[in-house]
Parts: C-alpha cells; structure tokens; sequence
C-alpha cells in the first residue's frame, strides 16, 4: 500500500518545501467513477513559498493522462492532465471567504495535516469538464446518431462515412 503524502502546510511554506512525485491512478479513488479504467499514474510537484506580499502559497502541478468514459458511447476517452494551480494559505475562515470572492487566485485554509493527494484528486476532477465526450467524427455514437439522422435527412448523407473514416483512423 502506498503512503499518502501530508504535510503542515505552513511549515512546508516557511520550509520552502518542495517535492515531486508520482501517484498510481488506482490510489485516487474519488476519480474512479470518472475513469475508464485506472492504467496509468500523474505526477505532481508541490512547492511552498511567500508571494511578494509576504503571503504563504502553494503551488502544484500535476501532469499525466488519464484514461475517462466518453459520456456519450461510454469508451475510452484519453485525456492529457496539465495543471499548474497557486493556492493561497489563510489563517482563518473569514480570511478564507474574503480571498474566495476575489478570483485571481484560490485560497485553502492553512490546516498542520493538509493531504496533498486529495488536493491533487480535487484539483482534477475539477479540472475536467463536466461532460466529457469524443469530438463529434471521433465518437462511435455519434456516428450512430449521424446514421440515424442521415435517414431522414439525406443532404447529410456523406458525414457518416467521413465519421466512419476518422474513426479507423484512430483506431
Ligand atoms: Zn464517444
């Protein structure tokens, strides 16, 4: 079993902190509803310091590519990961609503055991569009679809085979 990562994380600010890893998709279980299967793994980096105005920050990056559920024929939908987020630590939660209605940077609460793996898992899942779906000459259902219309409307009855055509091209 892999060890979580956690750290103070104003300590790891002041520390000027720094650490890259990686984490095995099968670890991040919030996101597995999302995915097609758990092959692969992100690699995060996350480093502490003070902004200009003295303000303890995190940043975190996280690349990989996961492997999602289209949502419209339910196959495998490969999406890049590329995150760069900067998130403000604050003392308190009024500090926290005060930052939050200011959209330039995200704030979180300076908590001694933030898990940093959560944060990763939160951070992509909210990275990822809502619904996420082939584009349209890529997906096996939307040519379905396209067949379906093509027999009523027949001005359109070339798309399917150009969809069909992109398709084996992927393949
Ligand atoms: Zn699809």
């Amino acid at each position: 079993m892999s060890v979580r990562f956690v750290i103070d994380s104003l300590d790891f600010v002041r520390n000027a902190g720094i650490r890259r890893d990686k984490i095995p998709l099968l670890e991040l279980t919030r996101l597995h509803d999302l995915l097609y299967d758990h092959a692969g793994e992100v690699t995060y980096q996350i480093c502490g310091y003070f902004d200009d105005n003295n303000k303890p920050i995190l940043c975190l990056e996280i690349t990989g590519t996961i492997n999602l559920c289209c949502q419209r024929c339910l196959d495998k939908l490969v999406q890049n990961i590329d995150l760069q987020t900067f998130l403000l630590l604050t003392e308190n939660e009024a500090e926290l609503d005060r930052n939050n209605e200011d959209d330039t940077m995200d704030a979180i609460l300076a908590v001694p055991d933030l898990d940093v793996w959560s944060l990763i898992e939160e951070e992509i899942i909210l990275s990822l569009s809502i619904s996420s779906r082939h584009p349209d000459g890529m997906c096996k259902m939307h040519k379905l679809l396209s067949n379906e219309n093509n027999s009523i409307d027949v001005s359109n009855l070339s798309h399917p085979f150009k969809a069909l055509a992109a398709f084996k091209k992927i393949k």
